[in-house]
């Protein structure tokens, strides 16, 4: 596969672009393994995001699900469309941004509807590509190929450095099936970080943070080292002192960093209704 991805890039006259992470998979097992993982259908529907030269997306397309994909690269939507859809008409192709469209083009309608997502992503966007899909109808089951730094943030749990809003926002509404290491020989050109295939389905009463809950949250983890007590009594969102009062009520250790709260915790949080 190797070979094959040279020779089409040659023949595209296309250097991978860094900074739109272009590291292409070569290695079928992988392929393999991601579509395995997300249980793939005849009748599913698949968000694919920057299908690239299309290697994952062919074999998506080949167990007939429909794939809904969006890429950011001109030459390599031009490619696609070329060469993909007159031979799989069961896939509709975006060329944008994944953060303007991270459901790739799927209607608000549509994605009231169960969907998967299964990605090689971007490594530079996958946490506010996450963010989008976590504020909008969310996949049943997601599959990605994430930076390994990236997954271990996704996954923390409360009390560790890797612990964050994402980790709460995210196991919030997912639960983490499975996590598989890919070295980087499975890409051409190899990264220089170690990569991770990451398994998410949605659990079956997902919790979801409000849009200004979502800003306290970070706000209040950019200064993790600080007391968790005073940062809520300081803030200047009315919700952030309720927050504060909720902790007396609790009897929580006003002193206690935003990292070592726990997620059921942080969700009580921000349950919190402000009254007038
Ligand atoms: N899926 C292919 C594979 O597995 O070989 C390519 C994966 S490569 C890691 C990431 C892909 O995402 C590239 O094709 C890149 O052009 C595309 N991409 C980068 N940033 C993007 C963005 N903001 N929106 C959509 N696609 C993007």
């Amino acid at each position: 596969m190797f070979k094959e991805t040279r020779s089409l890039l040659d023949k595209l006259n296309h250097s991978p672009n860094k900074k739109l992470g272009q590291n292409f998979l070569v290695d079928d097992n992988i392929v393999r393994k991601s579509i395995e993982m997300a249980e793939v259908e005849a009748d599913d529907v698949i968000v694919e995001i920057g299908p690239g030269l299309g290697v994952l997306t062919r074999a998506l397309l080949a167990t007939g699900a429909n794939v809904r994909a969006v890429e950011r690269d001109f030459t390599l939507a031009e490619h696609l469309r070329k060469n993909l859809i007159p031979e799989f008409p069961n896939l509709q192709l975006t060329e944008g941004d994944c953060l303007e469209h991270p459901r790739a083009g799927l209607s608000q309608k549509q994605s009231q509807f169960n969907f998967k997502v299964v990605a090689n992503l971007p490594y530079a966007v996958s946490t506010p590509w996450m963010d989008a899909v976590l504020s909008g109808p969310l996949p049943q089951r997601m599959v990605l190929m994430l930076q390994k730094e990236a997954a271990d943030r996704y996954c923390a749990s409360n009390g560790t450095k890797a612990f964050g809003a994402i980790s709460i926002f995210l196991q919030s509404a997912y639960s983490i099936h499975s996590r598989h290491f890919v070295s980087a020989k499975c890409f051409y050109p190899e990264p220089k970080i170690d990569s991770v295939l990451l398994r998410l389905d949605r659990q079956e009463c997902p919790v979801r943070f409000s849009v200004t809950d979502r800003d306290l949250v970070r706000r209040i983890f950019t200064r993790r080292r600080k007391q968790l007590g005073s940062l809520c009594k300081s803030d200047s969102n009315p919700k952030a002192y309720k927050w504060f009062e909720q902790l007396v009520a609790a009897e929580i250790k006003l002193t206690v960093r935003p990292e070592e709260l726990s997620i059921e915790r942080w969700q009580d949080l921000a349950a919190t209704v402000l009254q007038d």
